[in-house]
């Protein structure tokens, strides 16, 4: 009898935790940046992202050579963005700086991107040179813009470049779950990604607010890590785990979406060959 007690009480525990689904993920947000490289070579990188559950990943970077470095040893796993800073200096002024814009459409040419940024802008400096030109090459080339910018300006971007499809970076930041849902309603060229949005299951459990809008509009949102600062490299594996739990509260066909179908269906790899061509074309 004594012997069989262990056995029992570990299916007992098993079947009362059971464990999360754990779904593929497509990574819309992580920077592989110059601090980065030191510490983590690619192939570390890359193994962080497996371990993560990153079946594949949007990468940006500053510079970007950093992007370039894991796309050319990982292909099917690395979603090129070109980040259009040279340094961080350009972060600020990049909008407006023609510097900025002969760099991308140069760059452009490698013809491996699916998209420019992540880049952050204020309403302000939505109308730019250097964003209006983006928004063209963006339209012309099937690339998205992945913006950090606040409700106001991806409305104003929206507005102002009807054409190009944005990708809306960590929601806005702080927007609420209904302001996210009424844009989604007006403007069908906009996705929106979930970096850092720890609002979106506070204490892990799935707000009812953002459930409404993931399960009105399932096919419009991806996750994402945000790799800003070289320790969150570090935090990808347990940020990945609080992910997949609040994944797990809702609808499993809505869950599947947002951890990784959408992004796979956006940025698949066949039409990524069938477009290179289009996409390294030069400037006109
Ligand atoms: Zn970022």
């Amino acid at each position: 009898m004594r012997r069989l007690l262990v056995p029992t009480l570990l299916l007992a525990l098993c079947a009362a935790t059971p464990a999360a689904a754990q779904l593929p993920i497509f990574d819309a947000h992580v920077h592989y940046s110059r601090p980065d490289w030191d510490v983590y070579s690619a192939e570390r990188a890359l193994a962080i992202l497996s371990a993560a559950g990153v079946r594949r990943a949007i990468v940006s970077s500053t510079p970007d050579d950093g992007t370039v470095k894991l796309y050319e040893k990982a292909p099917k796993t690395i979603v090129p963005f070109l980040r259009p800073y040279r340094t961080r200096d350009d972060m600020e002024s990049w909008h407006s700086d023609p510097g900025v814009q002969t760099y991308v459409e140069e760059r452009l040419q490698r013809g491996i991107y699916r998209g420019i940024g992540e880049f952050h802008l204020s309403a302000s400096g939505a109308a730019g040179p250097t964003v209006k030109r983006f928004a063209e090459l963006a339209a012309d080339r099937d690339l998205f813009l992945q913006a950090h910018v606040d409700d106001v300006t991806i409305e104003k971007l929206l507005t102002l470049y009807p054409k190009a499809r944005f990708l809306w970076a960590h929601a806005g930041m702080s927007s609420a779950a209904s302001t996210v849902g009424g844009l989604l309603e007006r403007f069908p060229k906009l996705w929106v990604e979930l970096a850092l949005r720890a609002d979106v299951a506070p204490g892990g459990k799935l707000d009812p607010e953002w459930r409404a809008v993931f399960v009105k509009y399932p096919d419009r949102f991806m996750v994402g890590t945000d790799t800003w600062v070289t320790s969150r490299w570090e935090a990808m594996r347990d940020y990945h785990r609080d992910v997949q739990t609040w994944l797990g509260q809702l609808p499993p066909d809505v869950a599947e979406a947002i951890a990784w179908k959408n992004g796979e269906r956006l940025f698949s790899i066949a039409a990524g060959d069938e477009a290179a061509e289009r996409r390294s074309r030069p400037a006109r």
